[in-house]
């Protein structure tokens, strides 16, 4: 029997994968049954859906109910200031490319899919307030407000970024955890669809980069869009979130920086000035369990900055393999999921932070473009070595993140040494390079 906190993404995909197996499942969740009750708006409305997480929805046996969902996303539109716009694909192959789910959608179709198996039991606005150690979990029924003991046994912690479990974990056994917050903040926009007909090309996520701050938007499955901005809390050399609090300065804003998206978001004083601004943060916490009783899994083990767009793709990967291990080596599989998935998930979040500085910057930079075609064509030449860290990120869940960012690296230095040449064309001494540095993937 498995107790799990948190019927979020993680909590819910974990729960079909155990319940599958056979695996007596309680699944306890603060809010209220998304079945039920109209999508809470908030946090990210849109996802993007890659290979890591798809490998976990196919396992769980539900990624042909999420299928019609998904919107695909080829590339990226790049909306520069003054420019044409620019599509740059993400990859070179028909299958590399990435999807955008409704977060609202997606957490529904878990929770259905979940509540189909008869050994998982699903508990609604049931908050987690305490864990007492041994299994022993305090309780809120957030009906009456009343509070109850719970008796778990093994307890996985599926409970976010802000995790309680992990609170009391750490108070528990005196460790510390950081949660390093970004100086930018976030808000979403809704960019409907426009005389019924999609306002920006369906099959791309857009970028408006701005050097110190930038907007995306991702496409839903109804033709409108959910827009981003990504900007500092206050303000100084560039804007910020601080100096947004009035109709007019929105308006300026956006007409002094994003003119072509004015147009796009009729009610945006509005949006703007109700939606909440939430916070981005990287959770580092030196420790994930309490010898087997209790395991944190996705954000609440390890949340990350959005800007690979792989929080939950890692949380869905978490889930596949703490599956994998609960089968073949079930008396340690708490401790082994921690010593294995360490280094995997600091490296998706050091890789997660440095892609804001791509996405809201070096994007725009001409070497940058040409690194990216370049970088495609020594893949075409090298294809068992040579793999874009984007694409070994988004398209390969047989290699690590880990590996993505240590090969990604070596891979940088190549291609700044490879790019004085001024063509996207593999220079001589790309092959030497290549073959001395870097071993076929895999082997
Ligand atoms: C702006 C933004 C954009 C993002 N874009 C992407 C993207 O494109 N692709 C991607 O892969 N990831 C993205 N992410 C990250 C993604 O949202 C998270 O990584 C993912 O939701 C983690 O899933 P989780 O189940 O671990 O946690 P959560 O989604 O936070 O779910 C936790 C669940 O636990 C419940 N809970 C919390 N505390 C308690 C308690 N005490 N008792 C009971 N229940 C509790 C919560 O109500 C919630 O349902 C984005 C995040 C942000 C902020």
């Amino acid at each position: 029997m498995i107790t799990i906190i948190g019927a979020g993404p993680a909590g819910c995909l974990l729960g079909i994968l155990l319940a599958r197996r056979g695996v007596v499942v309680d699944i306890y969740e603060r809010r209220t049954d998304p079945r039920r009750n109209p999508a809470e708006a908030g946090r990210s409305i849109n996802l993007a859906l890659a290979a890591r997480g798809i490998r976990a929805l196919e396992a769980a046996g539900v990624m042909q109910a999420l299928s019609p969902a998904l919107v695909m996303m080829r590339g990226r539109m790049l909306h520069e200031s003054g420019k044409a716009d620019q599509f740059n694909a993400y990859g070179q192959r028909p299958h590399e490319v990435i999807w955008s789910v409704s977060r609202a959608t997606l957490t529904t179709l878990l929770a259905e899919a979940a509540a189909g198996h008869p050994n998982l039991r699903l508990h609604f606005e049931q908050q987690c307030v305490d864990y007492r150690g041994s299994g022993q979990l305090r309780m809120r029924d957030l009906r009456s407000g009343g509070e109850y003991d719970l008796t778990a046994g093994r307890i996985v912690g599926a409970d976010g970024a802000g995790s309680t479990l992990r609170q009391a974990m750490s108070i528990r056994h005196g460790f510390t955890v950081t949660e390093a917050r970004l100086p930018h903040d976030y808000k979403e926009l809704v960019i409907p669809c426009r005389n019924g007909q999609p306002p920006l090309a369906m099959d791309a996520l857009h970028i408006w980069p701005r050097g110190g701050f930038m907007l995306i938007a991702l496409p839903n499955a109804d033709g409108s869009f959910t827009a981003t901005l990504f900007l500092a809390r206050e303000g100084g050399t560039t804007p910020g979130f601080d100096r947004l609090d009035s109709p007019a300065r929105v308006r300026e804003f956006f007409s002094a920086h994003f003119p072509d998206v004015l147009p796009l978001i009729p009610d945006l004083e509005q949006q703007f000035l109700l939606h909440p601004q939430g916070m981005l943060g990287t959770v580092y916490c030196p420790q994930w369990h309490d010898a087997e009783t209790l395991l944190l899994v996705g954000d609440a083990a390890h949340a990350i900055v959005p800007f690979h767009g792989q929080g939950m793709n890692c949380a869905f990967e978490d889930c596949r393999i703490l599956d994998e291990l609960l089968q073949s080596s079930p008396a340690d599989a708490f401790a082994q999921f921690a010593t294995v998935r360490r280094d995997d998930c600091l490296s998706i979040a050091q890789m997660a932070l440095e892609n804001y500085g791509e996405m809201r910057d070096t994007v725009r930079d001409p070497r940058f473009q040409q690194q990216k075609a370049l970088s495609l064509a020594l893949e075409r030449a090298h294809p068992d070595r040579f793999v874009p860290r984007y694409s070994m990120v988004m398209f390969r869940d047989d290699i690590p993140y880990s590996v993505a960012l240590q090969r990604g690296r070596i891979q940088q230095q190549i291609l700044d040494e490879l790019t004085g040449a001024d063509s996207a064309t593999p220079v001589p001494g790309a092959d030497v390079l290549i073959g001395s540095r870097l071993t076929p993937i895999g082997g």
